[in-house]
């Protein structure tokens, strides 16, 4: 058992099952987002529902965001540590390369600051550039 891993999965409110472990230290692996079938693949025992609900139940905690990056799968990768159950603040840029069809977060690469009128507040905010990442330039 990996008491690192754990450890951020009690962080987090998670309990830390062998399936819930083995998804972490897979997503920790990985340089870009992942979607639903790229984890089913990394995992040919176990079934698809119940990865899914793993990677669900990350993303209520605030232990993994969701990027819509317009293809046709949701992608997710893990945040930064101040996101929470309910809350994220992974306000960086996404980007999206048209070559290697990867999804990689930038988290130092912040969202310009959205301008809303008063009385809305901004919880998520998806922006995808999309271009040539810098393995395929
Ligand atoms: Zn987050
Ligand atoms: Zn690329
Ligand atoms: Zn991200």
């Amino acid at each position: 058992m990996n008491e690192a891993i754990e450890n951020i999965l009690q962080s987090k409110d998670i309990a830390p099952t062998a399936m819930r472990i083995l998804v972490l230290e897979y997503l920790q692996k990985q340089t870009a987002a992942v979607n639903l079938a790229d984890v089913e693949a990394g995992f040919a025992q176990a079934d698809r529902i119940t990865i899914y609900r793993t990677l669900k139940t990350f993303e209520e905690k605030g232990l993994i965001h969701s990027i819509n990056d317009g293809t046709e799968s949701t992608k997710y990768a893990l945040c930064a540590e101040a996101c929470k159950a309910g809350d994220h603040y992974d306000l960086h840029l996404h980007f999206f390369c048209i070559k290697c069809r990867q999804t990689y977060c930038l988290p130092k690469h912040k969202v310009p600051e959205i301008d809303l009128p008063a009385g809305y507040q901004l919880k998520e905010l998806n922006l995808v550039a999309k271009g040539i990442c810098d393995q395929c330039t």
